[in-house]
């Protein structure tokens, strides 16, 4: 939680300082309440997200009757934690299944997203996570056109001790998927991670590609999960983007990466609503260690810290 509240400080200081302060100091009247809407709108909550908050915070606010800043605060968590969806499933699977050459099949992961919101990255991040758990890992380096992708994905690779199957520059990304697949399915590992393409010139372009390697894949595996990067500090731009491939695949989880640079953290919220697909992971920097289970209490919490 420390080290949350620390990646998290620039949205700690806007988003979750600035609603204590707002709602801490007693009876709120309407200019406040603009204010407490004008907060949530600059951290990028959106404003349907915006206005059922400020709804549900004036009606507990005055059904519990508080007083005090710590109830304050108790409400806050309480009102902004339901908003993030307080149950909702997240884990990751990316657990082995039975039924292969050796009793035991992997785990397909594909990991999706527009070049530079952090794919490549958060590919080596979740390898290095399961490694630790004490799984084998392969990735599969599908991203043939971004040339530094390849290279980048075989630094994570030595770096967290998981092997990785490449195609030449410029090959065909379903091609170096089925490849990585069939190799994880050979020599037995626990799951196979996909870094795919991110181009996305085109709807047209993105199904044939993004689309493509999920079928090909499909022949030998079924595909587990279908994680979308974005970047946090995208904004609308990054909900646009998000729905574009929502609608090319199923996506199954959403990794938001970058959120240790922006105020804005408030984006979560809205991802979350608008696509209708639960945050799984969150970054939180550009270490091996930096990405994380998304846990709505203790994000709260640590805006709120
Ligand atoms: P890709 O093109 O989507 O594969 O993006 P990369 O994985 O190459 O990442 C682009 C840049 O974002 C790199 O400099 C990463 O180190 C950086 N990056 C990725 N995730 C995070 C994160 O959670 N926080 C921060 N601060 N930087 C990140």
């Amino acid at each position: 939680i420390e080290r949350l509240r620390g990646r998290l400080s620039k949205s700690r200081s806007s988003l979750g300082q600035g609603l204590l302060g707002l709602l801490g100091a007693g009876d709120l009247d309407e200019d406040s309440w603009q204010d407490v809407e004008d907060t949530l709108l600059i951290a990028d909550l959106g404003s349907a997200t915006t206005t059922e908050i400020v709804e549900k915070l004036r009606a507990e606010l005055s059904s519990r009757g508080v007083r005090t800043p710590e109830q304050a605060r108790a409400v806050l968590k309480d009102v902004l934690t339901d908003a993030l969806g307080r149950d909702d499933d997240r884990s990751v699977r990316a657990l082995p299944h039975t039924g292969g050459p050796d009793g035991k099949r992997p785990a397909v992961v594909l990991v999706a997203g527009v070049n530079g919101t952090g794919k490549t990255t958060t590919t080596g991040k979740l390898a290095r996570v399961l490694v630790v758990q004490g799984r084998q890992v392969l990735l599969g380096a599908a991203d043939t056109f971004r040339a530094a992708a390849a290279e980048q994905l075989q630094t994570w690779s030595e770096r967290v001790g998981a092997e990785v199957v490449r195609g030449k520059e410029g090959a065909d990304p379903a091609a170096v998927a089925y490849d990585a697949v069939k190799r994880g399915i050979d020599t037995g590992v626990d799951a196979v991670l996909i870094d795919t393409a991110g181009r996305l010139h085109t709807k047209t372009g993105l199904m044939d590609e993004l689309g493509k390697v999920k079928r090909v894949v499909e022949k030998q595996a079924e595909v587990d999960e279908v994680l979308l990067v974005l970047d946090a500090t995208t904004g609308q731009n990054g909900l646009a983007q998000a729905r574009v491939f929502a609608e090319v695949v199923n996506v199954t989880g959403i990794v938001l990466t970058k959120l240790d640079g922006t105020a804005k953290g408030g984006i979560v919220f809205q991802v979350q609503r608008e696509l209708g697909v639960p945050v799984k992971l969150v970054g939180l920097g550009e270490g091996p260690d930096d990405l994380a289970p998304f846990e709505p209490a203790a994000f709260v919490d640590a805006l709120l810290g």
